[in-house]
């Protein structure tokens, strides 16, 4: 069973410990698979099925000298378990001296801090981009250090670094039009109305090698209940994938980020509105669009074959499937690894029932 997940940080990286428990309880290894394999680094059990993350890149940026990830390092840590898992990101046991530091010399952003053992990740991923390696060969590296039970990979080794456009006359915005998305989303918490959402070097971005035959080689694919605009929406948007989407065999299956009409953790609200789509789980399941809709209208881009809502939305469900989308409820809240798997479980449920034409 080969299963790819488009996922961005935090939502992503709660959603894939989902998926990968959920994959070595249903298809443990042995049974079809690597015999004897080992379990992951947080001691999950193997399993035959192959994960692939395709992993949001918008949000990296180069600060202080080293090149950040933030998506990707929420993934590795959260997969490795040496995330903080209180905190909700970065590193357990971090400390910030040389932030401190950092902050002592004017280097770097006072309000975005660094700690000691993620710089150590920068560092390292730093080091070896001046080698010459790609991000997509340096996450490939990352990952030797620990065994996380699924395959990381960039969505693109371009620097595609979000931008937001915002107006120069709001009163935080200090004359400035653009910020990058980080400064946006950490330092004003996503406050100042953004007019519009730009990635660099989009139109010269091509697909991290790997990453459209993960696609369009799967059995299911699954959208986490990530940010749809500045997670997913980053993804979508790299030349190439939204076509993979649409080439593959494999069913479709997105998970919604939104709960009874609010986000679940987080400001997606703030970016969803800047795009002109509601905070409702059935919105954002006709802003990706169903698959269905193309036998209908050749010109309909849907990527969808199915949505799953919470069971608070369930009364959305019988519209998704008037609209062509083979949609189910279910609890949507991840709050330990045992909903998470149970989430990533109905999601692999819905996609294969999708797949049967159930
Ligand atoms: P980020 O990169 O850290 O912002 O994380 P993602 O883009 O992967 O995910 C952010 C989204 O995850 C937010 O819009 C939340 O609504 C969603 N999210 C977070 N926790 C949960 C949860 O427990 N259940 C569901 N359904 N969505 C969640
Ligand atoms: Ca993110």
């Amino acid at each position: 069973m080969k299963i790819t997940v488009l996922a961005g940080g935090v939502g992503g990286a709660r959603f894939v410990r989902g998926v990968r428990e959920e994959a070595a309880r249903r298809w443990p290894a042995g049974a079809d698979g690597p015999a004897g394999a080992e379990p992951a680094a947080d001691g999950t059990a193997a399993s035959s099925a192959e994960i692939t993350v395709v992993v949001n890149t918008g949000d990296d940026l180069w600060l202080s000298g080293v090149r950040l990830m933030p998506d990707f390092d929420s993934l590795l840590y959260a997969l490795a378990g040496v995330n903080d898992a209180e905190r909700g990101w970065g590193r357990a046991g971090e400390t910030e001296r040389v932030a401190a530091e950092l902050r002592e010399w004017g280097v770097g952003w006072p309000w975005f801090t660094l700690g000691d053992l993620d710089l150590g990740t920068h560092l390292a991923r730093t080091s070896w981009l001046r080698d010459g390696l790609t991000p997509s060969e340096v996450a490939e590296r990352l990952q030797r250090r620990w065994r996380l039970g699924v395959r990381l990979i960039p969505a693109t080794d371009t620097e595609v670094d979000t931008h937001v456009r915002i107006d120069p006359a709001h009163p935080d915005a200090e004359g400035r039009d653009e910020l990058h998305f980080q400064e946006w989303w950490t330092r004003h918490r996503a406050a100042i109305p953004a007019l519009g959402f730009e990635q660099r070097d989009l139109a010269v971005a091509l697909a991290a090698p790997g990453v459209e035959a993960a696609i369009v080689d799967a059995d299911v694919v699954l959208l986490a209940p990530s940010n749809p605009v500045v997670s997913i929406g980053t993804i979508l948007s790299i030349p190439g994938l939204r076509e993979a989407l649409a080439a593959t065999s494999a069913p479709v299956v997105g998970v919604s980020p939104i709960i009874g009409g609010r986000v679940v953790r987080g400001m997606a609200d703030a970016c969803l509105s800047a795009i002109g789509v509601e905070t409702d789980a059935a919105a954002v399941a006709r802003h990706y669009g169903a698959r269905r809709a193309a036998d209908v209208d050749p010109s309909a881009t849907g990527l969808l074959d199915g949505w799953l809502l919470d069971e608070t939305d369930a009364a959305a469900v019988p519209g998704l499937i008037a609209d062509g989308f083979a949609a189910a409820s279910a609890p949507l809240w991840m709050r330990d690894l045992d909903t998470s798997a149970a989430l990533a479980g109905a999601a692999i449920d819905l996609a294969l029932a999708a797949r049967d034409g159930v």
